[in-house]
Order: C-alpha cells, then structure tokens, then sequence
C-alpha cells in the first residue's frame, strides 16, 4: 500500500526561492526509505508537505489516497508522525510524562489508558521509568528519544525523522539505528528519514532518494543506488 505519494511536485518559498522542483516520491507501507542530500538540498522542505506544515506550489501530495489539505490535516496528521532534527522544538512540557501525554489528551483518550501509553512508548525508546523527569534536564539524546516517544504514542503508521543520527556521538548513532529497526520490523512502523550522512543509509534504509538543489537526481534501492557511487 502506498502512504505516501508526491506527484510532479514544486515548492517556492515567499521570497522567491524554488526549494523543490519536479518532485515524484512515493513510500510503501513497511519500508524504510532514506532521504540523502546536502544542507539545502530540500529535505527538510519536502518532509512538511507530507503533513501540510506546507502546501505544494505545484503538483500533488496524498497521504493513502488522501489529499494533504485542511479537511484532511486530521487524518493525515495520524498516519505520519513527524520528528524533527532539533528535539527542543518539540519538547515543551515540565514533565516527560505530560510531554508524551499531550497528543493522547487532545484526541480526548481516557486517562488510564494514557497512563499506560506512555509507559509503553517510554519503554520502546529505552527510557522506562522517566515520566517524572523533567525534559530540559536530560542529555541530547534522551532528549531525541523522548520527542520520538510522543509521537510514537500517537501510533503512526509512517515515522517520517529529519536528520535522526545528527548530533550524537557514534555509540549513540548504532544505538539509534538499532532503535528505529526495531520500531520498523517489530511494531511495523514505515520510516522515512533525511541524512547527509551516506554511512547510515546502508544501516537503516530499504530504498534510496538522492537530492541536490531541490530536485530528486538519483533513486532505487539502497543496493542500486550505492552500487553506482
Ligand atoms: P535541507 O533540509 O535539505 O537542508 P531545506 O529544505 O531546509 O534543505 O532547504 C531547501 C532550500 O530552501 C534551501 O535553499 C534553503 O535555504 C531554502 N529555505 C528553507 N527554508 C526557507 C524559508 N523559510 N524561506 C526561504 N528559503 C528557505
Ligand atoms: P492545538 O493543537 O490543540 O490547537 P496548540 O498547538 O495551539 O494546540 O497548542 C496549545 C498549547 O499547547 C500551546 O501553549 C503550545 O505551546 C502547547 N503545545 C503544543 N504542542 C505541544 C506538545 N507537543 N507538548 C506540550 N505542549 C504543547
């Protein structure tokens, strides 16, 4: 089943800049697909039209079908659960518990059950028993795995992670990329995520989509991909 799809995509920001040009992109259920390019390739730019933080300037984006826009923003914002570089512009609560709380509540879901969600998602991220620390305090990144926590607890089907590996330390990397391999092959999460960094596509991607300059110039399977380079 296909979650995501962009067709013949284009996106200028107000000021003139074209930050993606011709875009066809699409992501299966189940696979783990990677996102490689430079600072300014447009990674960042195409990861906000998959839940409509942007609107395309030309083209389409559907997310199972559906086009992402305002009647649909709902929906779409429960399939694709979005993570992003810097955990600071996510985390927001006094508490661990309150943060991974907070998306839970606003779908009006009893507190028992949030209780127990949260515990879980705290769990899967390896951070059991954190829900009394306050986020400010902890490392950079417990920090990551407890914005990652939040929107797991929503159950996305598609975890979409800008720059997941981007300021760890290599201990931390490996433990990253064993983390979101679990994710995907034992709760049966799709990840897309953007790099630059060409080492971790080998490690945690199905299938490959190469930027440069807000255009898609290389794609196919990491194997493919990486047997060309
Ligand atoms: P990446 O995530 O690959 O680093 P971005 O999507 O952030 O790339 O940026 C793509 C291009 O769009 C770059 O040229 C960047 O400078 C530009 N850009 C990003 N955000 C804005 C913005 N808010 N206004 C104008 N240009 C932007
Ligand atoms: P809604 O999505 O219900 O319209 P807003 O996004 O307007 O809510 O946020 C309402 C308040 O909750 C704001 O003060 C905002 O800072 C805070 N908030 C937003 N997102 C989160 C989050 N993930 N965790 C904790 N607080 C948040």
């Amino acid at each position: 089943m296909e979650l995501i799809r962009l067709d013949k995509v284009g996106f200028t920001y107000p000021d003139g800049t074209a930050a993606l040009e011709n875009i066809d992109f699409n992501v299966f259920a189940g696979e783990r697909v990677a996102v490689l390019g430079a600072n300014g390739a447009g990674k960042s730019t195409l990861f906000q039209l998959f839940n409509g933080l942007l609107q395309p300037s030309v083209g389409r984006v559907l997310v199972k079908e559906l086009p992402v826009e305002k009647n649909n923003y709902k929906t779409v914002r429960r399939i694709v659960g979005m993570v992003f570089q810097d955990p600071d512009d996510q985390l927001f609560s006094s508490s661990v518990r309150q943060e991974i709380s907070y998306g839970l509540l606003n779908l009006g879901l009893p507190r028992e059950s949030i209780g127990e969600t949260v515990r879980w998602a705290l769990q899967v991220v390896g951070l059991a028993g954190y829900e009394d620390k306050s986020p400010y305090n902890l490392s950079g990144g417990e920090k990551k795995r407890v914005a990652l926590a939040s929107v797991l607890a929503m159950k996305p089907e598609v975890l979409v992670l800008d720059e997941p590996t981007a300021a760890l330390d290599p201990r931390g990397v490996a433990q990253l990329i064993e983390l979101l391999n679990e994710i995907n092959r034992q709760l049966n999460i799709t990840l897309v995520f953007a790099t630059h960094d060409v080492d971790v596509v080998p490690l945690l991607a199905d299938r490959v989509y190469v930027m440069n300059r807000g255009r898609i110039v290389l794609t196919g399977s990491t194997t493919e991909v990486f047997s060309d380079v």
